[in-house]
């Protein structure tokens, strides 16, 4: 068996691991289709029983070790890559949900996700309802119905911060039946390890630190192989039972803790297709082998930001866990104790107006729809991300209509906060 390495290392030397002779670097599967030497070989492979790639939509090779590290790095047992965040929710939820049933989710949550599970989930006769994570569990409890198939919730939420009690919820989800699947893209598994604390699946937007250079959006979905279908057979019985579509097939039958991951790709991937190319997998694969080292910079940076902010006199709040005194400064020592993220909500004293002008005075934080970049960026939530929420809306998702989203790049840091106290300044003119 291999040595378990440590993060640092997994992220450069997981996935691909040459024999002798073949590339040094993970090779780009740049094809659609594979090649047999007879009927009954490709026979063998759409009937499940022999492992094999034989179209891209499917799977790739490139595609599936990059997933493999992720995997890896989460210490999960199978991953899959998506061709967005929003894909990956999409699809760790739908591999388990169907019309008819019911997932409960975090409040402070990605906009993206609140509309997917909100609005467009309920289109297809999957109701979600919404809960105040921080609540305690007594009061959780009451979200649960019986067909509710699964839990969801961000381990930092984007953009309000909110760090998740993962114990808490895959406590709660675990004594319904139901798995829990967070959204780790904010802490990356560099910072917080959720299957360490009982989470059952982990999705990401790979678009945010795993790419890290605003190159390329993408997603993942790891499985943990905890959580055992067979124990709720008839609540899950995509899993457990034959899938027509697939000549019968039972994945937890055939494929044991992978079946999870392995019902998306011959089901999922087959029927939606939201694959991504085999070239930008191998982009993020680059990315990857450097996300230790930048995760590490960005929380530096955004700490040194953070007390900057937090002293300053037009700021009146400062949204950072790693900062000490914030709300959830004990919740993420517990969970991520080398560090949160790179992303500080603050509000500045002089409201909304002055916050569009402290952003337009910028000079090196860009205005852009993105973080979790090697770039500083900065964004407005209220009249951005969540511009299609009314005012309750943003209130529930942990946005107030004067706050700022700043994603602290891996510059010198000494240039940001000169950047900010410059642009802070121009605020009040
Ligand atoms: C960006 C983001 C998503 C959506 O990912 P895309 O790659 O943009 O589709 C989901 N969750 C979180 C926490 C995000 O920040």
């Amino acid at each position: 068996m291999d040595k378990e390495f440590r993060i640092e290392t997994k992220c450069v030397q997981s996935g691909w691991k040459p024999k002798k002779g073949e590339p040094r670097i993970l090779p780009i599967y740049q094809s659609t289709t594979f090649k047999y030497d007879t009927t009954e070989e490709m026979g063998r492979l759409f009937d499940l029983k022999d492992e094999g790639y034989f179209y891209t939509r499917c799977q790739n090779p490139t595609n599936d070790l990059v997933a493999a590290k992720i995997a890896d790095l989460e210490g999960g047992v199978a991953g899959v890559l998506t061709s967005s965040g929003q894909a990956a929710i999409f699809y760790a939820v739908f591999n388990i949900c169907e019309a008819g049933d019911h997932v409960i989710c975090a409040s402070a949550i990605y906009g993206g996700t609140l509309n997917l599970l909100g609005v467009t989930a309920k289109k297809m006769g999957i109701e979600c309802t919404f809960v105040d994570a921080d609540a305690p569990a007594e009061e959780l409890e009451k979200a649960f119905q019986p067909n509710t198939k699964a839990v969801f919730a961000e381990t930092i939420a984007n953009p309000s911060l909110v760090v998740l009690d993962i114990e808490k919820f895959a406590g709660l989800a675990h004594a319904h039946g139901v798995p829990l699947i967070v959204d780790n893209t904010f802490a990356t598994p560099v910072n917080c390890r959720p299957f360490e604390w009982g989470a059952d699946i982990i999705i990401h937007s790979t678009t945010k630190y795993m790419d890290g250079h605003a190159m390329q959006v993408g997603g993942a979905i790891v499985d943990s192989g905890n959580f055992d279908w067979d124990a709720y057979g008839d609540k899950f019985h995509g899993l457990t039972r034959p899938d027509e579509s697939y000549h019968g097939v039972v994945y937890t039958k055939q494929f044991g803790k992978a079946a999870y991951i392995m019902k998306i790709n011959a089901q999922l991937m087959r029927d939606l297709g939201s694959i991504p190319s085999p070239t930008n997998c191998f982009m993020l694969n680059a990315s990857l082998e450097s996300l230790a080292l930048r995760v590490e910079r960005h929380c530096y940076n955004a700490r040194k930001v953070a007390e900057f902010l937090n002293e300053h006199p037009l700021v009146s709040h400062v949204n950072y866990a790693g900062l000490p005194g914030d709300k959830y400064y004990e919740m993420a020592k517990k969970y991520m104790p080398k560090g949160t993220c790179g992303v500080i909500s603050f509000e500045l004293k002089d409201g909304r107006e002055a916050a569009v002008k402290f952003m337009d005075s910028l000079k090196l934080a860009a205005i852009v729809t993105h973080v979790a970049d090697a770039r500083t960026s900065v964004l407005h939530p209220a009249s951005h991300t969540h511009r299609q929420l009314n005012d309750e809306q943003l209130v529930a998702a942990g946005v107030s209509p004067g706050m700022i989203r700043f994603s602290v790049g891996i510059e010198n840091v000494e240039d940001i906060i000169e950047d900010l106290a410059q642009a802070l300044e121009a605020s009040t003119k």
